[in-house]
């Protein structure tokens, strides 16, 4: 039998395992049970697609979605491993073939959808063959207190009982303590090992802006950060589909290879907009939230949302699509106290009961802390999750800038005041107008330049003044009132405060326009040293892109980024040169290794002798 490390290196081309890999993989090889709960983009897969070469026999694996099998048996055909897929999209013929190449000891993968693995027909061919290992994808989806509930996940229990002697591995990226313990008692793995990896996405840069002209801002985050029109890949979240629209064309417009993607589009169009996103480089996606969920594109090199998701969980899932490969990625959003109102307003108007809404509205209270935190936003993060004592990260806005906060107890009570002197009854802009003193008809008419706190302000600028005001919502002394059109409420924690018995600190904003992007500037797609390796990249990304077109796969099943920018680092000439490169396995070497080297040879023929290394 081989070792798990030989498949490692041989079949996928890697060195080494990663985090808890090897555990999980010789804890199953050795006829183990398993819960896995790993993040995204750690390397589930892996966990069981080892032991499954490893050990003899077909592993069954059972997955939800077929758009994710199919990617799977592709990504796996490249390695030259013997997969493939039962579902509804295959033809009776077909489907009879795979069957006969499980009886015969012919494949060492099959992924089934869980309604068809319970079917007894398909019972009775697992009588029949030699089985590896059962793998449930997506374990979350067995249990009520999941996300993702889905009760044909609940028949899965009776394969520990019908196949008591083949080890079971469910995995998951996303599952609290009850969810965990309910998936355990589901699927019987009560004899089994857990794993539990950490939340953390170290390679996902954090960045949240306070919204000026967000689509401005937008644009100068792809041009700095992502190469502009042409440059990386990535999903632009909006709240709207009319704003979905809008923006995907005015990113057109812009030069951007952008397509959108909401509820609203016809079936085919949405379809078509998927495809072309996972197999043409450089594609931005902007959609609503129905976009994203089984979409296992590992190049995703930023997710950037221009309106305020749900809750902390949603925004952990949303920006965790970027990086999945583990090079540098971004998670980059603009938020203002208009998104507050309006996610306040759909809680308000929406069906649920009343114990539901105020869930909904504590969830979002967690995520304008992360907003307006003066702390490094991955601790902040993390510990929503339960994961306390990491060090600052060094890889988000506020870490790479830091907050400085300072007494702003004497602008809370100005601000306060004016909210009460104003009756509780305006929102940010009037309220602003009032503490600077500003002359215009809506004051007059209300007769506001006779308070007591007009023009008080004026030792900050509007800006500095909305900024006062976010922190004050998210530090709860103002509420906003969505039944009234978002004019500002004071709270009972305020009373304090405006007598001057509470101090109140306050982050000094340090964001004019653009200076979050300067100086953290991360490199386009792949980290590489040089304009000169970037090129080459480039060069063997267009290599890559023909291939795959060829085939019909997307570019990532046949060699990620991650690979290209090593060879593009370690210009190789000699095949042997080759071994080693990470992700290029035995296989991958045999089939790509000419046109690669090729590529290489070309590329440096034309640069000349003098920038050859
Ligand atoms: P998950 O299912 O946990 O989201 P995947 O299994 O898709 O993650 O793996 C994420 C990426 O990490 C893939 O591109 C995979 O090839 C890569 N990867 C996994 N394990 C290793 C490893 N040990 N060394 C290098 N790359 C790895
Ligand atoms: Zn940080």
């Amino acid at each position: 039998m081989p070792s798990p490390l030989d498949i490692l290196n041989s079949v996928f081309g890697f060195p080494a395992f990663r985090g808890q890999q090897a555990e999980v993989i010789s804890h199953v090889v050795a006829g183990g049970d398993a819960l896995v709960l790993m993040p995204t983009g750690a390397g589930k897969s892996l966990c069981y697609q080892v032991p499954a070469l490893c050990r003899s026999g077909v592993a069954v694996v059972v997955s939800p979605l077929i758009a994710l099998m199919q990617n799977q048996v592709e990504a796996l055909g490249q390695l030259g491993v013997r997969a493939a897929a039962l579902n509804s999209a295959r033809s009776f013929a077909e489907a009879g073939t795979i069957e006969r190449r499980m009886r015969a000891g012919e494949l060492d993968l099959v992924y089934v959808a869980p309604e068809r693995l319970v079917t007894p027909g398909f019972l009775a061919l697992l009588d029949t063959c030699r089985i590896a290992l059962f793998a449930i994808d997506e374990a979350h989806c067995v249990s009520q207190w999941g996300h993702d509930f889905r009760p044909e996940y609940l028949q899965l229990a009776l394969l520990r009982e019908r196949f008591p002697a083949v080890p079971c591995v469910a995995l998951t990226a996303t599952a609290d303590g009850p969810t965990r313990r309910d998936i355990v008692e589901r699927l019987g793995l009560g004899d089994g090992r857990v794993f539990v990896a950490g939340f953390d996405r170290p390679n996902i840069r954090y960045r949240i802006a306070a919204k000026k002209n967000t689509r401005e801002q937008l644009l100068r985050f792809l041009d700095a950060e992502h190469g502009g029109a042409g440059g990386d890949s990535g999903i632009v979240y909006c709240l709207s589909r009319a704003k979905v629209e809008e923006t995907a064309a005015w990113l057109e417009e812009k030069g951007f290879a952008a397509l959108a993607y909401h509820a609203g589009m016809d079936q085919a169009k949405r379809a078509a907009n998927q495809e072309r996103f996972l197999r043409e480089d450089g594609v931005v996606m902007v959609a609503t939230i129905a976009f994203g969920m089984g979409i296992d594109k590992p190049d995703v090199r930023f997710v950037a949302h221009l309106d305020l998701p749900k809750s902390l969980e949603a925004y952990y899932q949303e920006t965790g699509r970027a990086g999945r490969d583990g090079l540098p990625a971004n998670a980059w959003m603009a938020y203002g106290l208009e998104d507050v109102a309006k996610l306040g307003q759909f809680i308000a108007g929406s069906q649920a009961s009343e114990a539901q809404k105020r869930i909904e509205r504590l969830k979002l209270n967690a995520l304008l802390g992360l907003c307006e935190t003066t702390r490094c936003r991955r601790q902040v993060l993390l510990e929503y999750f339960g994961e306390t004592g990491a060090d600052p990260c060094g890889n988000c806005d506020t870490c790479l800038e830091p907050i400085a906060s300072f007494d702003g107890t004497e602008l809370a009570r100005k601000a306060l005041s004016c909210v009460y002197r104003t009756g509780e009854s305006f929102g940010a802009g009037h309220v602003i107008d009032v503490l600077l003193g500003r002359d215009n008809d809506k004051i007059r008419r209300f007769g506001h330049h006779a308070l007591s706190t007009f023009g008080i302000g004026t030792e900050l600028s509007a800006e500095e003044w909305r900024s006062v005001l976010r922190q004050l919502v998210a530090a709860g002394l103002l509420s906003i009132d969505v039944e009234g059109h978002g004019a500002f409420r004071l709270t009972e924690t305020c009373r304090p405060v405006l007598r001057g018995e509470v101090r109140v600190d306050l982050r000094r904003d340090p964001r004019p326009a653009g200076k979050a992007a300067r100086g953290t500037k991360a490199k386009h797609s792949a980290q590489l040293a040089t304009p000169d390796d970037e090129a080459l990249f480039q060069r063997l990304r267009a290599e890559r892109l023909a291939l795959a077109k060829a085939q019909g796969v997307p570019p990532y099943v046949i060699l990620h980024d991650a690979t290209l920018a090593d060879i593009a680092r370690r210009r190789p000439r000699r095949s042997d040169e080759l071994i080693g490169i990470a992700g290029l396995g035995d296989i991958k070497r045999e089939r790509y290794g000419t046109v690669l080297l090729a590529t290489v040879k070309a590329f440096e023929a034309e640069a000349g002798p003098s920038t050859a290394s």
